[in-house]
């Protein structure tokens, strides 16, 4: 999240880059979009965590002040920006006070009641156009998120459900900053499990290398576009059966093209490949 220094037009600074000591952490701060007047209370640091190299900023934001009227083009205008949202998605969202719910999925079918009640995994039945309606959502969505730059009031407005499952925005979008594309390592390991619920997860990444054809399969290795802290690219691979529509669409893609990839059966990385899915439809992925 970014503001404007001391007056609306003053200089502009990330709320991550300034300081517990900056002197400039008691502001004045205004909005950071031309023309926008709304000025913050203050700057505070909004979240840290521990990350590898220690404890690290996770995002910095600036604290609402009693006028919250921006622009209606404004980029921190949340009720202008969720009416677009709704506006141009509604197949696919579900309001819940002010939280937008990008849903698909039917919930798990439970057993009749017996004295082991047992859930099915639900059968992946999302079809080609539900597929493309969620994932031109999830990429309008995430580009509001960038907008925000993670600012954690917006995070708090997008949610997913899948299959009767709640997921947080961040559970389900990775990417493509290479140490965010990371976590989507830790979180399938964490939870891969043949027989578990799916899990859907929205990748943003980089084309590493045009598709390679064997009889076997398609095969479009993604990595991020920056490398992580410790120096690593985090690499994904996507495959396809030969002669697909999807694997013809692998074929296209050019390298270091950016691509949404969505799906719900994500696998752990093993050997040469990283986290991995094998593709149904070509409206699970797209150019950004
Ligand atoms: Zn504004």
């Amino acid at each position: 999240m970014k503001a404007s220094y001391a007056k609306p037009d003053g200089p502009i600074f990330d709320a991550n880059e300034i300081h517990e000591d900056s002197p400039r952490k008691e502001g004045p701060w205004y909005c950071s979009t031309t023309g926008c007047t709304v000025q913050y209370k203050y700057h505070r640091i909004a979240t840290y965590a521990v990350d590898e190299p220690g404890r690290v900023l996770r995002s910095g934001t600036f604290a609402h002040g009693e006028d919250r009227h921006h622009l209606p083009d404004c980029y921190m205008n949340e009720h202008a920006l969720r009416q677009r949202i709704i506006n141009d998605h509604a197949a696919v969202l579900v309001k819940d006070g002010d939280k937008l719910l990008l849903k698909w999925g039917r919930a798990p079918v439970k057993d009749a009641p017996s004295a082991t009640p047992t859930v099915r995994r639900p059968r992946t039945t999302t079809t080609r156009e539900a597929y493309a309606g969620i994932l031109r959502a999830a990429a309008d969505i995430a580009r509001v998120v960038d907008d925000s730059d993670n600012d954690e009031s917006v995070l708090a407005r997008y949610w997913i459900i899948h299959h009767g499952i709640r997921y947080t925005w961040r559970e389900f979008c990775y990417g493509p900053d290479g140490d965010d594309l990371h976590r989507i390592i830790d979180s399938i390991e964490g939870t891969y499990n043949p027989i578990a619920a799916p899990w859907p997860r929205l990748v943003r990444a980089i084309v590493s290398d045009p598709a390679t054809s064997t009889d076997a399969r398609v095969l479009l290795n993604l990595r991020a576009p920056t490398k992580r802290r410790n120096g690593d690219y985090v690499r994904l691979s996507l495959f396809a059966k030969p002669h697909t529509p999807v694997a013809r669409q692998l074929l296209t893609f050019r390298s270091l093209e950016q691509v949404f990839v969505l799906a719900d059966d994500w696998r752990a990385g093993s050997g040469r490949y990283g986290p991995s899915v094998w593709l149904n439809t070509p409206e699970q992925i797209s150019a950004q």
